[in-house]
């Protein structure tokens, strides 16, 4: 069988000007990284804006499990069978991050013969997005210690400052740094750390930013850490705004390439799903939306965290309107959340698939709460058998919900016909009647609440003092009338990682608020999660290579 890498290196791709033509784009309106990438320019959108918009299509997940789900090679896949079946389509995608590339993970441009390419290109540097977020991130950092050095006039408090260095990688050992050593001309003294740069505000706010402007307001309000009387010192006060926006100005342009049926994909931003929202760009959404009569994007992780910030934090902010969503759930998985342990997913085990159909059963409810019909795609494994495949299918129905087998990995578009199918009966149903969880104006803890009781199914929330007095902080600066994102594990509805399938009975519990002022939302944290991820024993890293004439092996 061949490997991800083998598969995407036989593509056939075709040059990036004519995926642009078949979307209607001039060569003026794409800026070439090489053959076959390109940005498209943000002039499109401004030409396009009394288009209608195409229909929009979230792909989401039950909890991801050792199993693995498939949610990005679901959507290339999905969207290659709806240009099979005529629908102008193009899929939009979040942007890998190198970190995790090298660690575990494994790539994140889709599997199989649902791919999108240049696979490599996506998977290492693409067009330099993320290292352009990095630098800013760090410029805003250089800005900060520059001004502890050149006699504080903002009166900082070195242990109060909020904003970290950042680096695309996963190292450890960066988690907590000291900086400024050495002496008068070295800077300040004082803590300091690293995280991955997908998980830094920049990246949260390139992603929700509407345009240059908008960019540019969310930038100004990031907040960098407290004076000594606890007031917010933002990247405004430090006069960084125009410089940090400079470095990004290309970064903000949606990138453009292909999937493996050479059909457009949209890749742009790609924000840690926990501590952020986790969805590409807004601008790429609405850019995808124009020029298409179908946009198919992803969110990460479950439908918990994925599609409820999705849908409460991005939609929101964008007005977007979703016209239907695709629940990707596997029989492997869900014998996972039923009690299988990972060594024995490969046998049939109806009782523990019956078990964990239960994540299922929840996500669809969630999904539903915002008013968004809802299609189950059985992602296909070698190892189901007909009978564990049939009981899915019989809960679904019961539920009401529809579901179809999907076989994109072994058969790319063709494996999707029928989802494709279901997917245009929905979106043109009119079904659909999307509307936010809750109002932004209740207060913090009431709507951290509904989102635990609503989509965690939890009995209730409880708040650490550390917590509270966040709370009270927020609340007196008057920056409590935002959105929540809550960080919190992603292998469970709970807040405790080992409750898998659908729990219940249980708190969740908020150890601290924090605020992403830039990004526009306060980030509730249910549990300690991991901001700068470390690498396995066996990192991804040590089986790459690149060969003489240029094959690379190894990148999965
Ligand atoms: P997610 O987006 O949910 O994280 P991906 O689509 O990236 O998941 O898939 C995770 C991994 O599982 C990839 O390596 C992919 O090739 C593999 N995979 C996905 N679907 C299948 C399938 N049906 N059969 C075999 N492997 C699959
Ligand atoms: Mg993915």
């Amino acid at each position: 069988m061949k490997t991800d890498i083998q598969i995407a290196q036989d593509a056939k791709m075709m040059p990036i000007l004519e995926i642009g033509k078949q979307l209607g784009l001039e060569e003026d309106d794409l800026e070439l990284y090489g053959k076959y990438k390109g940005k498209i320019a943000l002039d499109v959108y401004d030409k396009l804006k009394d288009k209608p918009d195409g229909k929009l299509v979230l792909v989401t997940a039950i909890n991801p499990t050792a199993a693995g789900e498939g949610k990005t090679t679901t959507n290339v896949g999905l969207s290659m069978g709806l240009n099979k079946i005529g629908k102008k389509t193009i899929t939009a995608l979040r942007e890998p991050s190198l970190g995790p590339s090298f660690g575990v993970k494994g790539g994140a441009a889709g599997g199989g013969y649902a791919q999108v390419v240049p696979m490599d290109d996506i998977n290492l540097h693409f067009t330099g997005d993320i290292h352009a977020i990095t630098t800013a991130n760090n410029l805003l950092a250089a800005l900060l210690d520059n001004h502890l050095q050149q006699g504080n006039q903002l009166n900082v408090d070195p242990r109060r400052i909020t904003w970290k260095r950042c680096l695309d990688m996963n190292d450890r050992a960066l988690r907590n740094v000291v900086v400024g050593l050495g002496g008068r001309a070295n800077g300040v003294p004082r803590e300091d750390g690293f995280d991955i740069s997908v998980a830094s505000e920049i990246m949260a706010i390139l992603c929700l930013s509407n345009d240059m402007n908008d960019l540019k307001n969310r930038l100004s309000r990031m907040i960098v850490g407290f004076t000594y009387e606890n007031e917010p010192v933002t990247a405004e006060q430090l006069e960084a705004t125009g410089a940090l926006a400079l470095l990004l100005k290309d970064a903000i342009k949606p990138n453009l390439v292909q999937t493996l049926e050479n059909t457009p994909a949209i890749i742009h931003g790609g924000p840690f799903a926990n501590i952020a929202h986790g969805c590409n760009s807004v601008m790429a959404t609405k850019i995808g939306l124009k020029l298409a009569d179908y946009v198919i994007t992803e969110a990460g992780f479950g439908a918990d965290l994925g599609a409820e910030k999705f849908f409460d934090i991005k939609c929101r902010f964008a007005q977007l309107k979703p016209d239907a969503t695709v629940i990707v759930a596997t029989a492997r998985a869900l014998k996972n959340h039923g009690g299988v342990p990972k060594a024995k997913l490969n046998e049939e085990n109806i009782e523990a698939l019956d078990k964990g159909f239960g994540n299922l059963e929840k996500q669809i409810e969630n999904v539903r709460k915002f008013g968004v019909p809802v299609v189950v795609a059985i992602n296909k494994f070698p190892t189901d058998t007909d009978g564990e495949i049939k009981l899915i299918e019989q809960k679904c129905k019961d539920l009401g919900v529809a579901v179809i087998l999907s076989d994109v990995w072994a058969k790319g578009g063709e494996g999707a016909i029928e989802l494709a199918h279901k997917v245009v009966e929905l979106c043109e149903s009119g079904e659909a009647n999307f509307k936010p969880l809750y109002d932004v104006s209740l207060s913090i803890k009431e709507k951290i609440k509904m989102i635990a009781k609503e989509i965690y199914g939890a009995d209730g929330v409880e708040f650490t003092s550390t917590a509270e007095k966040e709370i009270q902080k927020y609340e007196k600066l008057n920056l409590d009338k935002m959105p929540i994102c809550i960080a919190k594990t992603q292998y469970s509805l709970s807040d405790n990682p080992k409750l898998l399938g659908k729990p219940a009975g249980f708190n969740i519990t908020i150890k601290n608020i924090r605020i992403s002022a830039g990004a526009g939302f306060l980030l509730a944290l249910a549990g300690d999660i991991m901001t700068m991820p470390g690498l396995p024993k066996v990192p991804a890293a040590n089986n790459m290579d690149i060969l003489e004439d240029g094959e690379i092996v190894g990148l999965f």
